[in-house]
C-alpha cells in the first residue's frame, strides 16, 4: 500500500469529488480525516471507508469558512491521527447569478468557502507539516478560475484565487520539503453540476475534445498521482482535468 502509514485530511469528503479522493486515497493505505459540513455526510464517507479497512477513516464535521473552528479540528485531526501528510482542499459551492444582481451574501458565501476555506485548512495543518518536513498539498480550483464564466464572478475569482494561493504557498514552503498544486477539473458529473440545464450540458459537451463529461474518479486519479513519489518534484503547478477543455 503506496499511502500506508499516512493522513490525508479531505475536506468536502461527503459527497462528489471529495467523496471519491477520500476513498481513492484510502484505497492506497491512507487513513482519512473525512469533513464536510454535514456530519451525515461525513460519516457516510467515512463508514464507507472503514468498510473497507476497520479504522481507517474518522469524521469530522466543519464549515470550513470559519477560522476558529477549523483551527480546533486541524488540531483534533492531529491528536487523532498523530501526524498529517495529505491536506485536499477540496470543499466548494456555487452561488451563480449576473454580478450586476449578485447580492453580496453569494459573494461572500463562495469566496468565504472555496478561497478563505483553503487557507484555514493550510494554517491549521501547515506547522505540523514543516516540523515533519514533508507534506503534500493539493487545492482543488476550476477550469474557469483559467478562462472565467459569465455568471460566476464570485465562483471564478475564488478558483482563480486558490491559484494565485496555491503557487505563492508552493514558493513559501518548497524548502521544506511540502509541495503545493492545484487540480482544475472540468465538467464533473456531481450534484453540482446536476442542477445545469440540458442546453448548457450539451454547450459545454461540444467544447470538449474527449467528447464526455468528467467523473469524480477522474479528478481522484490526479489527486493520487499528486502524491506519488513520482510527483514529488511537482509543485506550484495547475493540473487541468478537463478532456480537453481548456488547452
Ligand atoms: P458537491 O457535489 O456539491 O460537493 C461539495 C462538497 O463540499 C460537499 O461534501 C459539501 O459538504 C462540501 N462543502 C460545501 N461547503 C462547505 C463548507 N462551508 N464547509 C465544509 N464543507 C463544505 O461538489 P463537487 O462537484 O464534488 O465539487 C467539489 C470541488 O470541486 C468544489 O471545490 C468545486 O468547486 C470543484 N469543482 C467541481 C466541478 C464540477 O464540475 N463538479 C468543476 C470544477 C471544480 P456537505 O456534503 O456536508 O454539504
Amino acid at each position: 500500500m503506496r499511502l500506508e502509514n499516512q493522513v490525508a485530511i479531505v475536506t468536502g469528503a461527503g459527497r462528489g469529488i471529495g467523496h471519491a479522493i477520500a476513498v481513492r486515497l484510502a484505497s492506497e493505505g491512507a487513513r482519512v480525516a473525512s469533513v464536510s459540513r454535514t456530519e451525515a455526510n461525513a460519516r457516510r464517507t467515512a463508514d464507507e471507508i472503514n468498510a473497507m479497512r476497520a479504522d481507517a477513516a474518522t469524521a469530522y464535521a466543519v464549515d470550513v469558512s470559519d477560522h476558529p473552528s477549523v483551527q480546533l479540528i486541524g488540531g483534533r485531526i492531529l491528536e487523532e491521527f498523530g501526524r498529517i501528510d495529505i491536506l485536499v482542499n477540496n470543499a466548494g459551492v456555487t452561488r451563480d447569478g449576473l454580478s450586476m444582481r449578485m447580492s453580496v451574501d453569494d459573494w461572500d458565501t463562495v469566496l468565504n468557502t472555496n478561497l478563505k476555506g483553503a487557507f484555514n485548512f493550510v494554517q491549521a495543518v501547515q506547522r505540523a507539516m514543516i516540523r515533519q518536513r514533508s507534506g503534500r498539498i493539493i487545492n482543488i480550483s476550476s477550469t474557469v478560475g483559467l478562462i472565467g464564466n459569465a455568471g460566476q464572478t464570485n465562483y471564478a475569482a475564488s478558483k482563480a484565487g486558490l491559484i494565485g494561493f496555491t503557487k505563492s504557498l508552493a514558493r513559501e514552503v518548497a524548502s521544506r520539503g511540502i509541495t503545493v498544486n492545484a487540480v482544475a477539473p472540468g465538467l464533473i458529473e456531481t450534484d453540482m453540476t446536476a442542477v445545469l440545464s440540458e442546453e448548457i450540458r450539451k454547450n459545454i459537451l461540444s467544447k470538449i475534445p474527449l467528447g464526455a463529461f468528467g467523473q469524480p474518479e477522474d479528478i481522484a486519479g490526479a489527486v493520487a498521482f499528486l502524491t506519488c513519489p513520482e510527483a514529488k518534484y511537482i509543485t506550484g503547478q495547475v493540473l487541468a482535468v478537463d478532456g480537453g477543455m481548456v488547452m
